[in-house]
């Protein structure tokens, strides 16, 4: 059940601890009467390990890191960190129908999307930004931008925050990109635009414990790891950057928005209060020029992509280096902005990615 053998156990108990395999033996035996033949060898053992305090896990080895994979691998084991989640969608072609859905996952070594096939796609729907999950039995394969991928099926177990895993997620080398270059499956790029339209801090509670967001429920906040909690506020700022070469609707989450801003968490919280007082550090924000990093999020309800800001910063011209971007003093001509009708934090029951990203944002 676990998937331990006897010699296993055994081994790491020796690996842990000065025991050697005769008092092992005898340890075993020992228990295997006081449970009076209830329990197998191996479960005598397991018990045993877990008197002497060694959690059994697969040692790392057997693991694989993200920055070591390889194409053609079968059978991969994998641990990491979920980035991104893409829902599944249905599709259709040459005759064939099915649904297809992803997953971004990290580690310490990198990313690598893994995609979710037909009936496997249903369990996208259990995963969040955030959740550690490992993967095992699943192969790889070469994607059309010949980068790899993990794809899971049937046969592959996907195990959701396995207790006592937790993962760091490598700082994602960002691909700089011109907007109108952004493709399907860029994950996390960077851009140096000007800011050509900003809309108003919108704020939604979160619980004061974790961060995470807090939803009224019977009148009452409710966080879902601390239950009813006396809500403390977040905020998000939507803006449209432009490069000169397209515009893209862009989040700012908490830390993102102190950046974008240049203000301070308590300055933007009494805002919530007095929002007229807001507008000139819109109007301040507008027209500045700055470098974003940030994941690419594809928004299917209005079938276009947008970015979810990571980090901030001002910059200066020669950070171009020579793409073309519209500095400041020339902003002439800017693509036509879409209608902002979905601007800013939906009320909880839209898919929208802004949704999406809300309260699983690590940087609130
Ligand atoms: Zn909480």
């Amino acid at each position: 059940m676990m998937g331990f053998s006897y010699e296993e156990i055994v081994a790491r108990i020796k690996e842990v601890s000065n025991l050697s395999d005769a008092e092992i033996d005898s340890k075993v035996n020992g228990k295997l009467e006081q449970f009076s033949g209830l329990v197998s060898k191996e479960g005598a053992a397991h018990i045993m390990a877990n008197e002497l305090g060694i959690r059994l896990s697969r040692p790392a080895a057997s693991l694989l890191k993200i920055a070591n994979i390889v194409s053609g691998m079968q059978n991969v084991e994998v641990l990491g960190r979920v980035v991104a989640v893409y829902p599944a969608k249905a599709f259709s072609s040459n005759g064939r129908s099915g649904q297809v859905g992803s997953a971004i996952l990290g580690d310490e070594t990198g990313t690598i999307r893994v995609v979710f096939w037909n009936e496997e796609a249903n369990r996208l729907g259990f995963l969040n930004r955030g959740d550690v999950i490992r993967l095992k039995g699943v192969y790889v394969k070469d994607s059309r931008n010949s980068s790899l991928e993990l794809h899971v099926n049937s046969r592959s177990l996907v195990v959701v925050n396995p207790p006592g895993e937790s993962v760091e997620v490598k700082e994602r080398e960002l691909k700089r990109r011109r907007i109108n270059e952004i493709a399907d499956d860029d994950s996390f790029v960077e851009v140096l635009a000007t800011v050509i339209e900003v809309f108003d801090l919108r704020f939604f509670e979160v619980c004061p414990n974790c961060g995470k967001r807090a939803r009224m429920q019977e009148n009452v906040f409710v966080c879902s790891s601390h239950g009813a909690v006396a809500p403390s506020y977040s905020y998000v700022l939507n803006a449209f950057l432009d490069d000169g070469t397209g515009s893209v609707r862009t989040v700012f989450f908490g830390k993102s928005a102190r950046q974008f801003l240049r203000r301070e968490d308590g300055e933007l919280l009494s805002f919530r209060l007095s929002p007229e007082s807001f507008e000139p550090v819109k109007t301040e924000a507008l027209g500045s020029f700055v470098k974003v990093g940030a994941r690419v999020s594809r928004n299917e309800m209005y079938g276009r992509i947008e970015l979810v800001a990571n980090s901030v910063e001002q910059a200066r011209p020669e950070d171009a280096q020579g793409a073309q971007v519209v500095a400041q003093q020339e902003r002439v001509e800017v693509s036509p902005v879409p209608v902002a009708v979905e601007e800013g934090v939906s009320d909880g029951s839209s898919s929208g990615s802004v949704e999406e990203s809300l309260g699983s944002e690590s940087n609130i």
